[in-house]
């Protein structure tokens, strides 16, 4: 079977045994060089690094101080620690639809759902391209909001130059199957001092130093032993990418003019960093999208469905007080139409000719 994802973390051997000789187990220096190097990519001054994406998400929102009947504007197309983390911060998720090209938040449709209760814009960065964060940030000027980027899918994006979260907050990902692993972790960057300063302190219990309280925090703190996986990957982070964007070059070529088959882009003047290669499959195919995965899984090729349903779509969120459901049409519709390929940066030149034959040959019969 070709994995949809395939993880490669075996030179973090001498990072790993550098910590486990220091004896240093968590919020150590290892955590310190891995928010150095983070800083440095998503071009900010401060990096915070957390446990997960998740809980970057959540405390970013959390050092925002949000008060109930706030109201947070977010994708509906998205993995659903977005949503989560907007419930735990208290406040309501309201949302805007997609545009299909880039399969991110529209930005003049979210100028439409801004209301006196708006305090933050949280556009989702997915698989591994840039919201229009330059318009959205104008959307934060105009109206006085912060920005909160879930970039856990965009570590290394640009756009027009700009990198994935130097907008406002940024949160990233460092889970298995994120493009940059440390197992499990997340990171904040932020150009502010005092907002780090404030994730700081939530992150470890709100605890200025021993046992003096500044706030009520928590235990997010990264352990070293996760921070040197993470490091030893953002070593080979261009060669990696390179991989991505010649095999996404690859399948464009070989996939395009296939009737029914829409294949991503980049935009204009973006870095995509091909977290996910995902097509749709319209209803022009001559096979649905579920059937084309199942055809190639027995074909011996991994796909992914990111993701089936709005996010909000499931009965476990269907009443909840704090979720403003809406129309959202094209992220409904893509829902049901969208398929990742294999992308990653193992897949081997037959790898790919497999996976473009088999695609082929399933929509062209
Ligand atoms: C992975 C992911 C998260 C959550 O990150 P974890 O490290 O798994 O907690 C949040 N948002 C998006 C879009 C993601 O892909």
């Amino acid at each position: 079977m070709i994995p949809l994802v395939s993880v490669d973390v075996q030179d973090a051997e001498p990072l790993v045994l550098e910590v486990l000789r220091s004896g240093q187990l968590t919020q150590g220096p290892m955590v310190e060089r891995l928010e150095q190097a983070v800083a440095e990519l998503a071009g900010v001054e401060h990096a915070v690094a957390v446990n997960s994406g998740t809980a970057a998400l959540s405390v970013s929102l959390e050092a925002l101080q949000l008060k109930p009947g706030d109201e947070v504007i977010t994708s509906p197309f998205t993995f659903v620690a977005t949503l989560n983390a907007i419930l735990a911060s208290g406040a309501t998720a309201v949302f805007a639809d997609i545009r299909a090209e880039d399969f991110n938040i529209d930005a003049a449709l979210t100028e439409d759902r801004v209301s006196e209760r708006t305090k933050v814009l949280l556009p989702v960065s997915l698989y591994g391209q840039m919201a229009d964060m330059a318009a959205i940030e104008k959307l934060a000027v105009r109206h006085g909001l912060e920005i909160v980027e879930d970039a856990a899918q965009a570590l290394g994006a640009t756009q027009h130059g700009r990198p994935a979260g130097s907008f406002g907050i940024g949160c990233f990902s460092l889970y298995a199957t994120k493009n940059i692993t440390a197992g499990e972790g997340g990171v904040i960057t932020t150009g502010s001092r005092d907002i780090a300063a404030r994730l700081r302190l939530l992150r470890n219990q709100g605890m200025r130093s021993r046992y003096d309280y500044a706030c009520v925090g928590g235990n997010h703190r990264l352990s070293d032993l996760h921070a040197a996986v993470g490091l030893s990957q953002l070593a080979r982070l261009q060669t990696s990418y390179e991989r991505r964007q010649s095999n996404a070059e690859k399948l464009s070529r070989e996939l395009s003019g296939i009737a029914g088959l829409v294949l991503p882009t980049a935009m204009d003047g973006y870095t995509h960093v091909w977290h996910q290669y995902t097509v749709r499959v319209t209803e022009d195919a001559p096979c649905t999208r579920d059937e084309l995965s199942s055809t190639l899984a027995c074909r011996g090729i991994a796909t992914g469905i990111h993701y089936p349903r709005p996010v909000f779509d499931y009965d476990c969120y269907r009443e909840h007080p704090r979720i403003k459901a809406s129309e959202v049409p094209v992220a409904a519709k893509v829902a049901s139409e969208v398929l990742s390929l294999p992308v990653h940066p193992q897949l081997t030149d037959a790898d790919l000719d497999l996976i473009i034959a088999e695609t082929r040959a399933a929509l062209l019969s």
